[in-house]
């Protein structure tokens, strides 16, 4: 009997998609030699999860938290 193989083909289980540039990287990449973007596990579909950025998530609360004092500080 004969394989197609299409899918095995097209999402091998050594590589995976960066997120970023949809360049196929080693599936235990954790940098993309590409676009050197930060990449996390291989998903489902091949993709490659994209890390939860903390610095830009940490820098996005201190601001809201900087705008809530200010306008505490400078309306009440
Ligand atoms: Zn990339």
């Amino acid at each position: 009997m004969e394989k197609t193989g299409i899918l095995e083909r097209e999402y091998p289980d050594s590589s995976k998609k960066c997120p970023e540039c949809y360049a196929y990287v080693s599936a235990d990449a954790k940098v993309c030699p590409s676009c050197k973007n930060r990449i996390g596990k291989r998903t489902a579909y091949g993709m490659a999860d994209t890390p939860i950025n903390w610095k830009a998530y940490i820098v996005c609360a201190l601001a809201w938290l900087t705008l809530i004092v200010y306008v505490k500080w400078a309306f009440f």
